[in-house]
């Protein structure tokens, strides 16, 4: 795609990269089958390709109007196009670029703005998060049939972390919303890699991987959660943790990308790039440690307590919703597929499972129209091979989803660790 980018962008390094990825587009439109907004609302504008073109009216310095944000406010950053393209388009990194520059130049309502500063206020703080939630399971006969799926009960008690007792020692992130949320998916992370022989150890420095205010297009505070994160985690690194491991999928993808994120900021520059090499999403650690993954397995095969396997003397038929951020965000496909297969699940097939659920972080509440229509597609896919309990690898989807099914939904590690028990 040939560009000519105005002078007020050209020049910056946020210019030269989108110029780069602009001029990788071939227009082609490949892109448009995989995107679900362009499934749902069929406009062009509301695809890839759509999107990639008002950015880049954008960056030529032609007029930004309410509608340019509205276009890119429906993009649930998915990244399914980044999949499907041909030609590389790395259109996560472009509509990062463009958004921010939209919301310099479009003002947000009232409300609308009221509702960001509030996204950004809470959900990055547990100490403000778990408090309101709390209050609203108290008051959640109450509540309004759309808020209640939003406050469930917490998915996975926290039943104990195993002491730290191993040479090989790894951090976990902890994270914002997840340890209100689902408080039992590290301590089952850290269970399984203790008895695989890693001590999984966590920094209370340490906290929201920074991706809700990133994606508020509040950036440089995004950029700040990074910074904090460093400074927790950087003694641990000197000390030789060898891998700084993630449970949510969607906080993956952006740890992955700190050493992107931060690679202008002299301080943390070589930092963040050391954090970015050592960040694995949990499917990658098991894999690595798959040998010694199936003598623990072949050993507890006699002894298994799990209550989906005492259920059934079959295999106990799981739902895998693989979510954006594990397959298009990390790139990640069949690894945790094959690390239940192996611990005895049976996988049913999910249709269309490339497509979105629609939590996609804030969107289920920025976007409950779009966002609900595709909960339904996605249960309805999820369901349709009959599964006694659905699996998932991030905190976003796994509360999304179980808001609109009356099967269990939880975390994958959680079914690995109930195996191994
Ligand atoms: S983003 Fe990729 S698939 Fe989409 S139009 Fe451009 S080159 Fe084609
Ligand atoms: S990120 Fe997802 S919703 Fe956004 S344009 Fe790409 S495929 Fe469509």
């Amino acid at each position: 795609m040939k560009t000519n980018l105005a002078e007020f962008i050209k020049s910056t390094p946020e210019g030269k990269e989108a110029d780069k990825i602009l001029r990788t587009c071939v227009h082609c439109g490949f892109c448009t089958a995989t995107c679900p907004t362009y499934q749902l609302l069929g406009d062009e504008l509301d695809s890839p390709r759509g999107r990639i073109y008002l950015i880049k009216e954008v960056l030529e310095g032609n007029q930004v109007t309410a509608k340019t944000q509205l276009h890119l406010d429906r993009c649930l950053t998915c990244r399914a196009c980044e999949t499907t393209c041909p030609s590389g388009v790395e259109y996560g990194k472009l509509v990062d670029i463009g958004r921010h520059i939209v919301e310099q130049h479009v003002p947000r309502s009232p409300v609308a703005a009221f509702k960001r500063a509030a996204l950004r206020a809470v959900l990055p703080r547990p100490a403000i998060f778990r408090p309101l939630f709390k209050a609203g399971q108290a008051m959640r006969p109450l509540l309004p049939a759309a808020l209640k799926k939003k406050i469930q009960k917490p998915a996975e008690q926290d039943i104990g972390w195993p002491e730290p007792r191993h040479a090989r020692k790894m951090l976990v992130l902890d994270g914002c919303v997840q340890p209100t949320l689902a408080p039992g998916i590290n301590p089952a992370t850290a269970r399984v890699l203790d008895r695989l022989g890693i001590s999984l150890v966590k920094d209370e420095l340490a906290g929201c991987c920074g991706a809700v205010t990133f994606h508020l297009n509040r950036q440089e505070d995004g950029r700040d959660y990074m910074r904090a994160n460093i400074d927790a985690w950087w003694p641990h690194v000197e000390a030789g943790v060898e891998a700084v491991v993630i449970t949510a999928s969607g906080c993956g993808t952006l740890v992955k990308e700190y050493g992107h994120h931060l690679a202008h900021d002299p301080q943390y520059a070589d930092k963040a790039a050391r954090i970015s090499e050592l960040c694995r999403d949990i499917s990658e650690v098991i894999l690595a440690e798959k040998e010694r993954l199936e003598e623990v397995l072949g050993s507890s095969l006699s002894s298994l307590t799990s209550p989906l396997f005492s259920a059934s003397a079959a295999k106990p038929r799981v739902a895998f919703h693989s979510p954006c951020s594990l397959q298009h965000g990390l790139k990640i496909r069949g690894t945790v597929e094959a690390i239940l297969a192996s611990a005895g699940f049976e996988l049913t097939y999910v249709p269309d499972s490339h497509l979105c659920c629609g939590s996609a972080g804030t969107y289920s509440i920025l976007q409950p129209e779009l966002s609900q229509r595709l909960l339904k597609n996605k249960v309805e896919a999820l369901e349709s091979g009959a599964p006694v309990v659905v699996a998932t690898a991030n905190i976003g989807c796994l509360t999304h989803i179980q808001g609109g099914t009356a099967l269990q939904v939880k975390h994958w590690i959680n079914l690995l660790d109930e195996r191994l028990t």
